[in-house]
């Protein structure tokens, strides 16, 4: 191993690889530092295992939204695409946009990556944790646990966000851009399951439910989703809950799980069905109302909520009223939120290091020559659907000098 080279890149996942590979294919020596066994445990996890690598439909990021289409702008699916296909990997466009590798394996997509890196000659340590990096003169030395010093003129960060510690997660990135300078937005838990009260879940642990679902501030919807919801132990789950989980910034808000409106047109036509099973099943429980519409032990819970007794009572002795009530109960099932899980459980961080003060046309630190950064380190995240992977892709193709040599594209206003 050299100890001099053109580039060194922080982090072997995503952003890193991509980042080495296109600087290595500008004629650059290449050191990648990666402190794990192995490389892109992210990519192999993503998708459940298929990995959704980019979407492409209209862009959804959060925190530097902007910077985020910018960098998407400069580096674009196609870019990213061709880069793909010139190692051996095809892809495919699934429902909404979502982009898999045809194999719809993530092994594919790691292995195209590893395979463009053994092309191009980018030298790889693992195992190998950076703990500090110095500007020395017009170059960077990088130092790592077992005392070993790097250098390089050129020095990339990749080394991801605070999500999933097993998985790599950690905030050394954030550390070594503070100490260049960069600033720090608060980091929280994205894309993580929902802690809500008790009792609304009790006994439903398991279900899976299609339906909407809202986030609410008292009567103010913030954010709304539909898909599969998940009750577990502790809460809700599922795309659409994590999708939601994002808004959660505050005390006191709750979730509503609208159940009815993907059976019946309106409120109106539950009620009229309402109406029909009182007559047809009198004589029974009124957990009959909704079974064959909800899973029995959900359609106990809507009744609960409800406040209907159900001990000794029958169908045809629930009033008009309480069908009102059931029927309302069942478009606005709800979850008081205590929080989310941690950033352990969260599949991407929400904050990071401020993209203010870096170009989105290179990735290059607007503080200090020669430093750049790309992935998750930044403010940037995005919603499920393979936006994540197309920001540090993108971010990192650029990073690694995608578009060095063209003239600077101006900024968009
Ligand atoms: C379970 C799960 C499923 C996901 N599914 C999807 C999906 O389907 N689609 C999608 O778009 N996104 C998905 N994501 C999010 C996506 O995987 C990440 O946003 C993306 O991998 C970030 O890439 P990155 O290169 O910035 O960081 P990472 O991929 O996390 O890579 C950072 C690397 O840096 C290394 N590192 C950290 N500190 C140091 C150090 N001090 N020295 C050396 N190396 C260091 C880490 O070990 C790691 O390998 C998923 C995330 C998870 C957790």
């Amino acid at each position: 191993m050299k100890e001099n080279y053109n580039t060194i890149v922080i982090g072997g996942g995503a952003s890193g690889m991509i980042a080495a590979v296109t600087a290595a294919e500008h004629g650059e020596s290449v050191l990648l530092l990666e402190k794990a066994d192995r490389l892109g445990r992210k990519i192999s996890a993503s998708g459940n295992g298929r990995c959704n690598m980019m979407n492409t439909g209209v862009t959804r990021y959060f925190g530097a939204t902007e910077f985020a289409n910018e960098v998407i702008r400069n580096c674009s699916i196609d870019d990213m695409t061709a880069f793909f296909r010139r190692y051996g990997l095809i892809v495919t466009e699934e429902q909404d946009g979502r982009v898999y590798p045809v194999t719809m394996q993530s092994v594919s997509v790691l292995n195209a990556l590893q395979h463009a890196m053994k092309m191009n000659h980018v030298d790889i340590l693992l195992r190998t944790v950076v703990t500090r990096i110095r500007k020395e003169g017009s170059g960077f030395i990088c130092t790592t646990e077992d005392e070993k010093k790097y250098k390089a003129q050129r020095m990339i960060i990749c080394a991801g966000g605070a999500a999933q510690k097993r998985l790599g997660g950690s905030t050394d990135g954030y550390r070594y851009l503070q100490a260049m300078g960069h600033r720090l937005e608060p980091l929280s838990p994205s894309l993580v399951p929902v802690i809500t009260d008790s009792k609304s879940i009790s006994g439903l642990s398991g279900i899976r439910v299609r339906c909407r679902v809202s986030l609410i501030d008292k009567k103010e919807i913030l954010h709304q989703e539909e898909g599969e919801v998940l009750f577990t132990d502790y809460g809700l789950s599922g795309i659409c809950v994590m999708q939601c989980s994002r808004f959660i910034d505050r005390k006191g808000l709750h979730m509503e799980l609208d159940l009815l409106s993907s059976v019946f047109s309106s409120p109106d036509k539950a009620y009229e069905e309402m109406l029909t099973r009182r007559e047809t099943f009198a004589q029974y429980s009124p957990v009959l109302l909704l079974e064959g519409i909800l899973v029995p032990k959900l359609a106990y819970a809507v009744l609960k909520q409800a406040g209907i007794p159900l001990r000794g009572e029958t169908t045809g002795s629930i009033s008009d009223n309480n069908l009102q009530s059931i029927v309302k109960t069942a478009y606005h099932y709800k979850a008081d939120v205590i929080g989310t899980r941690t950033l352990d459980d969260a599949q991407v961080t929400a904050g990071g290091i401020s993209c203010d003060e870096f170009f989105p046309q290179t990735m290059e630190s607007r503080i200090t020559k020669e430093l750049f950064a790309a992935g998750e380190v930044l403010n940037v995240d995005g919603d499920c659907g393979g936006f994540n992977l197309m920001f540090a892709f993108a971010s990192g193709m650029i990073a690694g000098g995608f578009r060095k040599n063209e003239p600077y594209l101006p900024e968009e206003q």
